[in-house]
């Protein structure tokens, strides 16, 4: 077997009179993420992950914010996208951790829906996909609830 290891990081501000997407999960609260897309920080950290074990740029290559046709796209297509590219070389998902930074608020108990939405996407159980929230502990501007921010590390694996 060969195996590719992939990393993404991600960021967003938070506004008011915004959406909150996160894993592909509507998030209620009084702020959400700016961005062309409907900027879901945790699928487009996912998405660069995949990309990234691949060698395949990163996803302002492959969805630039300049394209009108994506503007405030659902980021669930932005990863099917992405993980075609993925099957495309052969490779499947062998498992995804996350991390969500991130001051409010909590987001723990979307975890659940989070992992059934991209276990559907990536095609793997939802017990191969590790979702994990923390704080900056009032730190810089995600303690000041300014934005937001995600990492996704994935590894990768074709039989040779
Ligand atoms: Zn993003």
């Amino acid at each position: 077997m060969s195996y590719r290891i992939g990393i993404g990081t991600d960021f967003h501000q938070l506004v008011t009179g915004r959406t909150l997407w996160i894993g592909g999960v509507e998030i209620p609260h009084n702020k959400g993420a700016l961005g062309h897309s409907d900027a879901d920080v945790l699928l487009h950290a996912i998405c660069d992950a995949l990309l990234g074990a691949l060698s395949l740029g990163d996803i302002g290559t492959h969805f630039p914010d300049t394209d009108k046709n994506l503007e405030g796209i659902d980021s669930k297509i932005l990863l099917e996208k992405t993980y075609r590219l993925v099957q495309e070389k052969q490779f499947r998902v062998v498992n995804l951790d996350t991390m969500v930074c991130l001051e409010k608020p909590k987001i723990m108990a979307f975890a659940p829906g989070m992992q059934t939405i991209i276990s559907l996407i990536l095609k793997i159980a939802p017990s191969d996909i590790s979702i994990k929230a923390t704080t900056t502990e009032k730190l810089g501007f995600i303690g000041r609830e300014e934005g937001i921010m995600a990492q996704a590390v994935v590894l990768l694996t074709k039989p040779d």
